[in-house]
């Protein structure tokens, strides 16, 4: 696509509507390529939705020392893990990218000074769920990336401020896990179908209840929530594209929980549509 195609393209987005939200756990890079009730999960949520007219991904695998956009036409697909089989190494994701759009979110943020970035693409949190969502790669793709020297409130009032984006056919993804924790994974469980530890299931069942309940703070406030949560939630990056997600959420809009699984111990692939 042209330039000014994509100008005209976003230009012309004349949503009927408001997109949804999507927070996805994306779990293992091996959903990129398998095929399961979990993918199922992400292509159905893609088919209930109107085509967008870009997808913003917010992923876990994107973390820098400021914000950034990729703002790049043609973002190279990343392979940002190791020791999986080589089927995985060579998937390409082609979509385009939007430096229109980008330069707008740019222009149009206030809470922070945006980098366009042109040596980014697509980590796997980005195309591991984009691929079975829209698996011909024509919708154009960019990604924000998570400033980690920010706390979780900054984050969330970062993520409101996207929410114009909404009307005008963008479809913004959270992509992480609420319950992440590699340290405990059960190894010996990574095949069951669904397998958690209690502290995993109680902090995921706190979660879901807050996010139902429209309750942000002690969401935002993770931190304070003890033991559980601390376990649940050891490093921020799988959690903060969470917040992203709610900041967008609002009064009345419907909330959808799907994916709602913990597998390996101390990973839940618990998913929300909002709206
Ligand atoms: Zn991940």
């Amino acid at each position: 696509m042209k330039q000014e195609e994509l100008i005209f393209r976003n230009e012309s987005l004349k949503s009927t509507g408001k997109m949804p939200v999507l927070f996805l756990g994306h779990g293992s890079p091996m959903n990129a390529i398998e095929e399961n009730e979990f993918v199922q999960g992400f292509r159905k949520t893609a088919q209930s939705i109107e085509k967008p007219t870009t997808v913003l991904c917010i992923s876990a695998h994107w973390e820098t020392r400021e914000t950034c956009i990729t703002a790049m036409e043609y973002p190279r697909t990343i392979h940002d893990f190791g020791g999986f089989p080589i089927e995985l190494f060579e998937v390409n994701y082609p979509a385009m990218g939007n430096p229109v759009l980008a330069l707008e979110i740019k222009d149009q943020v206030q809470t922070t000074e945006i980098g366009m970035n042109q040596n980014w693409g697509f980590d796997h949190g980005t195309w591991s769920v984009l691929k079975h969502m829209y698996p011909e790669a024509d919708v154009p793709v960019i990604q924000l990336s998570l400033d980690y020297t920010k706390p979780p409130a900054w984050h969330y009032e970062l993520g409101k401020e996207l929410s114009e984006l909404r009307e005008r056919g963008v479809l913004i993804v959270g992509s992480g896990n609420m319950v992440h924790n590699l340290r405990r994974i059960a190894w010996d469980q990574l095949n069951a179908d669904e397998y958690g530890y209690d502290w995993a299931i109680e902090a995921s069942a706190k979660m879901k209840e807050f996010i139902l309940d429209r309750n942000h703070k002690p969401l935002i406030n993770y931190s304070s929530q003890g033991k559980v949560f601390q376990l649940a939630i050891p490093t921020p990056e799988h959690y903060l594209p969470l917040l992203y997600t709610l900041a967008l959420c609002k009064n009345n809009e419907k909330i959808e929980i799907f994916n709602d699984k913990t597998v390996a111990g101390s990973l839940t692939m618990t998913s929300v549509k909002i709206g």
